[in-house]
């Protein structure tokens, strides 16, 4: 029993397209003439290759120079047609924050209500505001967060940092 064109060529390719070097399912296999059969192309193994429909079909019956000019202008990372190339490795699932959002609010909404409390007794300087702010989180506070802190007060317009002297407006 002799295998199928397809079979073998699949076989012989580890199951990738010949282009862009995406496994394929069988279904979206076809064989490519590489000198179209049209242009007296043999259906030999040594002129065919398996790869996406789409790429097949865009090259259709284009000559052996066309097919270069295509495969060329891709500058070495052949993308088919139907995007099979195109795809990038599972993405990441993006790390969560380590400071949720609202965690951040509550921190945030601690922060001023402690400076509402302090009256007159505020801190006049950044020095002092950055170390209040991290007293009032004994379990710690990274200087990322509290940098973070300090820049919401000033865009939300609560404290205004003018010459190292804070002014506030809570
Ligand atoms: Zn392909």
């Amino acid at each position: 029993m002799t295998t199928k064109p397809l079979d073998r060529l699949m076989f012989v390719q580890g199951g990738l397209c010949f282009f862009c070097k995406q496994p394929m399912p069988k279904s979206e296999a076809s064989v490519e003439h590489l000198l179209a059969s049209s242009n007296g192309g043999s259906n030999n193994d040594e002129n065919c290759v398996v790869c996406c429909k789409a790429v097949n079909a865009l090259f259709g019956s284009m000559s052996l120079k066309e097919k270069f000019q295509v495969v060329l202008n891709q500058k070495g990372q052949f993308k088919c047609p139907n995007g099979a190339g195109s795809i990038k490795p599972a993405a990441k699932p993006k790390a969560k924050p380590k400071v949720p959002a609202t965690v951040k609010t509550d921190k945030f909404k601690l922060v001023v209500a402690n400076l509402k409390q302090r009256g007159n007794s505020k801190p006049r300087t950044l020095k002092t505001l950055t170390s209040t702010i991290a007293s009032l989180f004994p379990k710690g506070i990274s200087q990322a967060e509290l940098a973070e802190l300090i820049k919401q007060l000033e865009i939300t317009g609560k404290v205004v940092v003018t010459e190292k002297k804070l002014t506030y407006a809570l």
